[in-house]
C-alpha cells in the first residue's frame, strides 16, 4: 500500500487522480471510481467501504483499521490520512490511482 501525503485545502480532499471533491467540510461529498474506503478514528465502522475491506479486519490482530489496511493491501491501493483540519482523523483509500 502506498501512502499519499496531501495538504488539505479549505477542508476539501480531492481525489489525486480525477480531482473530484471527495470530502468537504460536511463530510463525504462525491465518490469517484478511485475511492474505495473512507473511515475515521471516531469509529471502526467505515463511512464508505465499496470492497468490504472492513469485514476482514480483526481488532485482536491490529491496533486499528489503518494498521490493518497498511499491512493487508497491496500497492494498487493508496491511503490518504487527513489529521490536519478535523478533530478526528479521516482515512481515505484509493485504488488504481
Ligand atoms: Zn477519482
Amino acid at each position: 500500500m502506498k501512502i499519499i501525503n496531501v495538504e488539505s485545502n479549505n477542508n476539501l480532499i480531492k481525489c489525486p487522480k480525477c480531482f473530484l471533491i471527495n470530502i468537504d467540510e460536511n463530510g463525504i461529498k462525491d465518490i469517484c471510481d478511485h475511492l474505495v474506503f473512507v473511515g475515521t478514528s471516531h469509529t471502526d465502522e467505515p463511512e464508505l467501504d465499496k470492497e468490504n475491506l472492513n469485514s476482514k479486519y480483526d481488532p485482536d490482530k491490529f491496533d486499528d483499521v489503518v494498521e490493518y489496511l497498511k499491512s493487508e493491501l497491496d500497492d494498487n491501493y493508496s491511503i490518504l490520512i487527513d489529521s490536519s483540519t478535523r478533530q478526528i482523523d479521516a482515512y481515505l483509500v484509493y485504488k488504481n490511482i
